[in-house]
């Protein structure tokens, strides 16, 4: 095997008998996100992720970095406000992920132009220093001209704002990738089964699963997190049996189409749908992705399956706004995520995700377990401050400052070429571009009409500890949520690659087809 890293970590693990800091528990956005806080500030920490870094909500998002114009429609001022300065964070941390993305909110009504004008100068206000550009008003010329497909009858003109945009689970290996570097052992598919207590009650480590081998290890810990984002109950209640649930799931849908169907780069804001939702069409790694909706649901799943009329209220709001109107047919990919939104007291039925905070919720238990639950992709950075800070000051822990606000993310680069679809990879596209040319076959496309190439998976196995032909396809080139039927087709040939890199066998490679196809036929329509 040309990549031992997991199985270092784990081994070292399995034979350590020191008591970590901090011990984490979800790779997701949020715990990645503590364990590049925790590790930078100098703590010994430990992350465990029970399948891939980002297979569950964080690889699922709309894939922006922004205030929320939609909470400030509810006045949620705090939180935007809190949001944009994140988001100008994470824009200087991590500027080959996340960019300035124009947003074109076209006006039909006399007096949309100025009321958007006015709420968008605000959020504008709020972002202060961290702002990405001025939102202005625009001429009637100006909105077909940045979003060509349109919908021209009866349109006045427009409002154009700023945002950010990234990719989730590229930033999410990214954040793995920091937190390795900063001393932390991070290992996906391993499970956390158990929480370990001293004779006074208080958690004192963890019992784990390693999900590839089937082995079981136990690990002592001083600060144990909680960061396993719609989980968060099935944690809580290895701590306490008795807890009330802390989350609501609420599900969230998006289409990817074709780049034509928006006509340009800039995306589009549609502020009020029919249901009173925030919709977007937003540009993405050369396709358009249409979303989303928020649909309480009652399955924790960690692929959970686009509803019927979720897909067809998307497809019938975007046909409205504009002229060239997807159908089921344009469908390159469907996905749906679930977010962790906090349960507020007193939703008894749970029907009101749309009126639930989406700010991050903390607390600590009687027995010293931390819960982070809640927040955004946009505040990873700032939840993981807090959750740090409570921890520590929870076990008594001698303090230290955060420093995450000017930490470089992994593959930092300031001016990355976007036009080479390798830009993501920031300083690392060096590296990968290094691998293709030791050898021809490297070069490789892994599927006729992609760009992407076989030099990109063998740098996913060796460095980004991506272990199954879905980590591949979904995680780190994303060509499941590109286009789903490409994706089926590339697998045998992803399966080949990393068996070779593995050191599998055949029957692991076909199980490895067999597993993807499953997981990626719900992505098809
Ligand atoms: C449809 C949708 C659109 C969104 N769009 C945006 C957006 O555009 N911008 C934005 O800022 N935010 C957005 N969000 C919110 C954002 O995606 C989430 O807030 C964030 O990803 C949550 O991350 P998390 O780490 O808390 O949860 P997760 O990503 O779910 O991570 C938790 C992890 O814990 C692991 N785990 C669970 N149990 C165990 C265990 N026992 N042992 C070990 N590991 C375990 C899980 O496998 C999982 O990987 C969106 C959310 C949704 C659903």
């Amino acid at each position: 095997m040309n990549n031992p890293e997991r199985e270092s970590q784990l081994k070292e693990l399995m034979d350590s008998k020191k008591q970590w800091d901090f011990i984490v528990i979800g790779g997701g956005a949020t715990g990645l996100g503590i364990a590049v806080d925790a590790s930078n500030r100098g703590y010994s920490t430990v992350l465990l992720e029970q399948a891939d870094f980002a297979k569950s909500t964080s690889g699922r998002s709309t894939k922006l970095v922004h205030g929320g114009v939609r909470y400030l429609q509810n006045g949620d001022v705090a939180l935007v406000r809190e949001a944009l300065h994140e988001r100008g964070y994470l824009r200087k941390n991590a500027p080959h992920l996340v960019k300035n993305q124009r947003f074109i909110i076209g006006n039909y009504k006399w007096w949309e132009k100025s009321f958007y004008t006015i709420g968008l100068t605000l959020y504008d206000l709020l972002a202060g220093t961290m702002s990405l550009g001025r939102s202005l008003p625009m001429s009637r010329k100006d909105v077909i001209k940045s979003i060509p497909q349109i919908v021209q009858t009866k349109l006045k003109g427009g409002v154009v704002y700023h945002d950010g945009q990234f990719d989730d689970s590229r930033l999410a290996v990214n954040l793995m990738q920091t937190a390795r570097e900063h001393g932390a052992m991070v290992v996906n598919y391993t499970r956390v089964n158990k929480l370990l207590k001293d004779p006074e009650g208080k958690v004192c480590g963890v019992v784990a699963e390693d999900r590839i081998s089937g082995g079981s290890f136990s690990l002592e810990g001083m600060c144990i997190i909680n960061a396993t984002g719609i989980f968060v109950d099935t944690i809580i209640r290895m701590d306490d049996p008795g807890m009330k649930p802390l989350v609501r799931p609420s599900q969230g849908v998006h289409l990817v189409v074709d780049k034509s169907f928006l006509g340009g780069d800039d995306a589009i804001m549609v502020p009020k749908t029919s249901d009173g939702r925030v919709m977007f069409g937003v540009p993405w790694h050369n396709r358009v992705i249409l979303g989303t909706t928020d649909v309480p649901v009652k399955e924790f799943a960690l692929e959970p399956k686009a509803l019927n009329e979720e897909v067809e209220f998307i497809l019938e709001t975007a046909g409205r706004y504009l002229a060239k109107k997807p159908e089921r047919k344009d469908v390159l990919c469907v996905f749906a995520g679930l977010r962790p939104l906090a349960a507020p007291k007193n939703d008894a039925d749970g029907t009101k995700t749309k009126e639930i905070s989406r700010s991050h919720k903390l607390l600590a238990s009687p027995s010293g377990l931390v819960t982070i639950t809640g927040g955004k992709w946009t505040t990873y950075r700032r939840m993981a401050e807090d959750t740090v800070n409570l921890a520590l000051k929870t076990k008594g822990l001698p303090f230290r400052k955060c420093q995450t606000k000017k930490l470089k993310i992994h593959g930092y680069l300031e001016h990355p070429d976007r036009n080479d679809h390798m830009y993501i990879y920031g300083t690392d596209r060096e590296k990968i571009l290094g691998l293709q040319k030791e050898k021809k076959e490297y070069g490789e496309k892994l599927h006729p009409d992609l760009e992407f190439t076989v030099g990109e998976v063998v740098w996913a196995v060796r460095k980004e500890m991506a272990r199954t032909v879905d980590d591949v396809l979904a995680r780190r080139v994303r060509i499941l949520y590109l286009d789903a039927r490409a994706s089926l087709t590339a697998a045998p040939k992803v399966a080949a690659i990393m068996a070779e890199e593995l050191d599998k066998d055949k029957a692991w490679e076909e199980q490895q087809i067999h597993d993807y196809t499953e997981i990626a036929q719900a992505y098809v329509l």
